[in-house]
């Protein structure tokens, strides 16, 4: 075991003695966690299984299960009964209510997210801080194109730049940081709501699950169809730069007349 791992054992053990039962059981279940055998399951419950060209772990597709979702492969039927039962038994120990739970695992993110945090426990152990196999949230720079001349502006931003990714290039990389367990996407750029690409990506990114998020100066939110569109296509949250409270003020820093008015038309447009 290295240095770190005995330091963290020891502080463990330290928290143990010192803890209450409520703490106890927990830095307890945390130690099982580290067990060579626990993280051999792991291991074997984070393999990818492969259903209606879809790669998930299996523990992804249990999760959904468990949450009531009916589309699963085959294997999850003989493995969810035995989680559920788990479940059960877990709650019923802790006095809990597994409704919450369900209601909980049933946003594909936060199942990616427990299932790349038991698959950095599978690979790694426990870490401080935990070791994952994918980033939690990714900020994707996804054009330079802006409508907005800001003097702070880190990107230089304005128009596209000759070799951004295409359509399809865009696609994959939804895709594969699918299929690496990111639980959370968030579009940046540049402004990325005036990219022709936003809708067909931001559609991708959703239809596969993604906790969706946008940093943007908020123009584009200030048309109320706009900001419902992208609601309805999943959306989750906004992001508005606002300079100052003196629309002059933002509107100088910003480089376009109006900027400000619009941008707050966004808040409102979003709230
Ligand atoms: S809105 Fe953002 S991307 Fe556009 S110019 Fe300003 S800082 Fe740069």
């Amino acid at each position: 075991m290295s240095s770190l791992g005995e330091h963290i054992d020891q502080m463990i053990e330290k928290k143990v003695e010192d803890s209450g039962s409520g703490a106890g059981a927990l830095i307890a279940a945390i130690r099982l966690l580290n067990k060579g055998v626990v993280r051999w399951a792991l291991r074997v419950l984070t393999k990818e299984v492969e259903f209606n060209g879809e790669r998930k772990p299996l523990m992804e597709w249990v999760l959904a299960k468990y949450a009531g979702e009916t589309q699963c492969p085959t294997v999850t039927h003989f493995v969810a009964p035995f989680f559920e039962m788990g479940m059960k038994l877990a709650t019923a120990w802790l006095h809990a209510d597994e409704e919450p739970i369900k209601q909980l695992l049933s946003d594909p993110a936060i199942r990616r997210g427990i299932v790349t945090t038991l698959r950095g426990i599978a690979l790694f152990g426990v870490t401080t801080p935990q070791k994952l196999p994918a980033p939690f949230f990714i900020v994707w720079n996804f054009t330079n194109a802006c409508n907005l001349k800001c003097m702070h502006c880190y990107q230089n931003a304005g128009k596209p730049l000759p070799n951004e990714l295409t359509l399809e290039e865009k696609l994959r990389v939804v895709k594969e940081l699918d299929e690496a367990g990111v639980p959370a996407i968030a579009l940046s750029g540049g402004e990325p709501t005036v990219h022709r690409d936003f809708w067909p990506v931001l559609a991708e990114i959703n239809r596969r699950g993604f906790y969706s998020a946008i940093a943007t100066n908020g123009t584009t939110f200030a048309n109320l169809e706009f900001a419902e569109r992208a609601k309805k296509l999943g959306l989750r949250y906004v992001e508005i730069s606002i300079d100052a409270a003196d629309p002059n003020v933002h509107d100088k820093f910003r480089g376009v007349p109006g900027a400000w008015a619009k941008a707050v038309q966004g808040l409102k447009k979003c709230r």
